[in-house]
């Protein structure tokens, strides 16, 4: 039983500026946190770039050239109020999207009972033509569609536990029966969507908590509305959206989830992966802003998909 660990120094060369929540500083925690011995056994990985196909299963090619074209040689580009481009952050996203598409191309090839890619910009914002809410490519969209079209898994769910809806996913999956995408997250918060109403065509589960809301709600709503509707769509691949803003100790969110609850959620998938997918399952990190919480988190998250 292997887990893969994907990561690449230049993720942590992507610089939105000082004082940017969605910091290097970030990555660093999460490698410090699984680099201790409980974690020697990771198969660790560098993660390719993602191919240009790979992008544009996902996103408009000329929104792809306008993404790159806008990265700067030096200082920073604002594509929109809190999503900023450095001269590393071109080749940072498109590592960070390789990663993805590499670890499906691994667990697919039962090279690796599953993996957890250590990356950064995120992805679960991005929407095919707009990169939005520090995230630039969609990262777990763009692995789905590998994992179809590539290696014709009839259907691909992505799950999404950060603390904030993952408007870009939704936006890619929405009109496509064969993909599937469940969201947890506080409402209302930042981007504005994931009311229970967008069910796209029948393949969208969003489940807003309130703020505050803390373990039971969220796990109740996993156990009775998330993985009943996983359940019956049988997905034969799970992505994790592994957002750790959730966490009670977060400044951009106020949910009260601890290390815990993201023990018990990965077990969920874990399981759900094994009754419908051959236990496939590639977890790609999203947010995470308090770096004690976000290290912890996400060994607590890795150290679940170790035992599985
Ligand atoms: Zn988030």
């Amino acid at each position: 039983m292997t887990t893969l660990l994907y990561t690449h120094p230049v993720c942590l060369e992507h610089d939105p500026g000082l004082h940017h929540p969605e910091s290097p500083a970030r990555l660093r925690a999460v490698l410090a946190a699984l680099s201790s011995s409980q974690f020697a056994e990771l198969d660790r990985r560098e993660a390719p770039k993602a191919a240009l196909e790979d992008l544009l299963r996902v996103h408009p090619r000329h929104h792809v050239e306008r993404i790159l074209k806008a990265v700067p040689m030096a200082g920073h580009v604002a594509i929109d109020a809190d999503t900023v481009l450095s001269a590393a952050s071109g080749r940072a996203a498109l590592h960070a999207a390789g990663a993805v598409t590499a670890a499906v191309d691994a667990v697919v090839g039962k090279e690796a009972d599953n993996a957890f890619c250590a990356v950064r910009p995120p992805g679960h914002h991005a929407e095919p033509d707009r990169a939005m809410g520090f995230c630039v490519f969609n990262n777990a969209a763009i692995g789905a569609l590998r994992a179809r079209e590539v290696h014709g898994l009839e259907r691909v769910a992505v799950v999404d536990f950060d603390v904030h809806h993952g408007n870009g996913t939704q936006a890619a999956f929405e009109t496509d029966e064969n993909l599937f995408y469940a969201s947890t997250h506080q409402y209302p918060l930042y981007p504005g969507t994931g009311a229970a109403d967008e069910t796209g065509v029948g393949n969208i589960v969003n489940v807003p908590l309130r703020p505050m809301s803390g373990s039971g709600p969220f796990r109740r709503a996993l156990s009775e509305r998330v993985l009943p509707a996983l359940d019956d769509f049988r997905p034969r691949l799970v992505i994790i959206s592994a957002g750790f803003d959730a966490h009670r100790s977060d400044p951009l969110a106020q949910l009260m989830l601890d290390e815990s609850d993201y023990v018990w959620v990965t077990e969920q998938l874990v399981e759900l992966a094994y009754r419908h997918a051959e236990g496939r399952l590639v977890s790609t990190l999203e947010g995470g802003y308090d770096l004690q919480a976000l290290g912890a988190s996400a060994a607590a998250h890795v150290g679940v998909l170790m035992a599985a």
